[in-house]
């Protein structure tokens, strides 16, 4: 495919797989058709990045299917200001996207080889507001909290509690929970110190491995 073909490719996405599946947020929408997807896998499968499904992107890990980025993107209600937390930065899109809606966003990933690849899209793309390290994300990046938004994009079998601590009052954080096979999208909301939740789709991610997560 041509270089600005990409461009298409992104309009016909938000097109055809987000807006009539109710992503409906001008921002998100706005975020979705300028982030350049295709960057963020391996060249053999650039031509299939705008597709309606996951990609590989090694070592086991996937990359989700643009309607589920821009779902959970859509649920976070982001304005501007916020400072976000992401678990499981992967090749970097969900990042990626994130930091075109908020003020920062810091996200950790577990394996070496994918925190380095996504580190130096992050520099090719000029995220600037982008921080990111190495470690077990289950036990958040306390240092840097709380945090007013934390999207967990790979799923446990309950909420990590170092998560719920680090979330900010009020503060919102999407996660998968479940089983290994499928799990529930939770929207968990705290506002004056309750806790609420509720499920906003069915869905199958990749496993988060941790001490706060599933084991290795
Ligand atoms: N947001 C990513 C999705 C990647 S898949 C993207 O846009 O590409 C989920 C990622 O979570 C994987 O890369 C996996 O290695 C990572 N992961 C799993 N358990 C983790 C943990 N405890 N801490 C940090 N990252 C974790």
């Amino acid at each position: 495919m041509e270089l600005n073909n990409y461009g298409l490719a992104r309009a016909r996405m938000v097109r055809e797989q987000l807006e009539p599946r109710g992503i409906i947020n001008q921002r998100v929408i706005e975020a979705m058709d300028d982030v350049p997807r295709h960057l963020f896998v391996e060249d053999a499968l650039q031509n299939q990045a705008y597709g309606d499904f996951p990609l590989p992107i090694g070592e086991g890990q996937t990359i989700s299917q643009p309607y589920i980025v821009a779902l959970m993107t859509q649920a976070l209600e982001l304005k501007g200001h916020e400072k976000v937390l992401e678990i499981g930065t992967g090749c970097g899109y969900q990042s990626a996207v994130l930091a075109r809606l908020c003020d920062k966003v810091y996200t950790v990933e577990r394996i070496k080889s994918l925190h380095i690849k996504a580190r130096r899209t992050f520099d090719r793309l000029k995220c600037l507001n982008i921080v990111c390290k190495i470690d077990d994300g289950t036990l958040g990046w306390p240092e840097y909290g709380p945090y007013d938004a934390i999207m967990v994009t790979a799923a446990g079998p309950h909420i990590p509690e170092s998560l719920l601590d680090q979330l900010a009052d009020p503060g919102r954080l999407i996660i998968p929970v479940g089983d290994r096979l499928g799990q529930d999208l939770l929207e968990v909301t705290k506002i004056d110190g309750n806790i609420s939740q509720r499920c906003i789709e069915k869905v199958r991610f990749v496993s988060l491995i941790g001490s706060q997560g599933w084991g290795d």
